[in-house]
């Protein structure tokens, strides 16, 4: 069954993870495409894209990058359920315990008719349409990585007119489901003292980062009415002035 490996990592009575519905038909052509940004034991940035009523996924960990100079590492993971897609929250223990963010979306189409022969051959052309990915892009499968026995892969974006030297994820590292949110905010809508005596990581940089994260949102959660969103300015009309 396509979702038995993702299934069986999680308990879905602790994570608010959808369980999801394989037999989920896939909608009309457009193809649906996210990355999540998910700050677990390490930070890594998840690219799912929607393939036999599933979403075919790989964690990035230096996130997707517009330099077609850079071959960035993709780990290929276990299929998730479309409805995956639009999650964005916080799973508070078990597997990928940690804040996800919905980093980018939209969808994508195949640059080769067969996607599953493009896939077993280890070389995978797309082309992506999102808030901030978009153009062509390849997945070239590795000769493996390290002793993990994940398919490695390699995310590399082609060169054209949405590519160049520019670091997305430091120029728009924020949601594009809940708009202005970082890892603080998101962490703030749910339980920011969760992790107080045990994050899901507690050394190094990710140790620091959440750290950071978990101090920031419970002072937001502290003062809940304080600061606003700015209101756009009222227009005044210009004096004497007429309708
Ligand atoms: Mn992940």
């Amino acid at each position: 069954m396509p979702l038995d490996e993702y299934r069986r990592k999680r308990d879905f009575t602790k994570s608010p993870e959808p369980a999801g519905n394989p037999a989920a038909a896939p909608r009309g052509e457009a193809r649906y495409f996210c990355v999540q940004k998910h700050l677990a034991s390490h930070l890594h940035y998840d690219l799912r894209l929607e393939h036999g009523g599933v979403l075919l996924s790989w964690a990035v960990p230096k996130g997707p990058s517009l330099d077609w100079n850079d071959k960035r590492l993709a780990m290929q993971v276990e299929d998730h359920p479309l409805e995956y897609g639009s999650f964005e929250g916080v799973i508070p223990e078990g597997y990928g315990a940690g804040v996800v963010m919905l980093w980018d979306y939209g969808t994508w189409t195949p640059e080769s008719p067969d996607v599953d022969a493009a896939l077993r051959k280890g070389d995978f052309k797309f082309t992506l349409d999102g808030f901030k990915l978009k153009g062509s892009w390849a997945l070239i499968r590795t000769k493996g990585y390290g002793d993990s026995g994940k398919p490695s892969w390699l995310l590399i974006k082609h060169k054209d007119h949405w590519s160049g030297p520019l670091d997305i994820t430091e120029f728009a590292p924020l949601s594009v489901k809940t708009p202005g949110a970082d890892l603080a905010d998101i962490l703030a809508t749910d339980t920011p003292d969760l992790w107080t005596r045990n994050p899901p990581a507690k050394t190094g940089d990710t140790g620091k980062l959440f750290q950071r994260i978990i101090a920031t949102a419970r002072a937001l959660k502290a003062t809940p009415h304080a600061d606003p969103p700015a209101a756009p300015a009222k227009r005044r009309r210009p004096r004497g002035a007429t309708r």
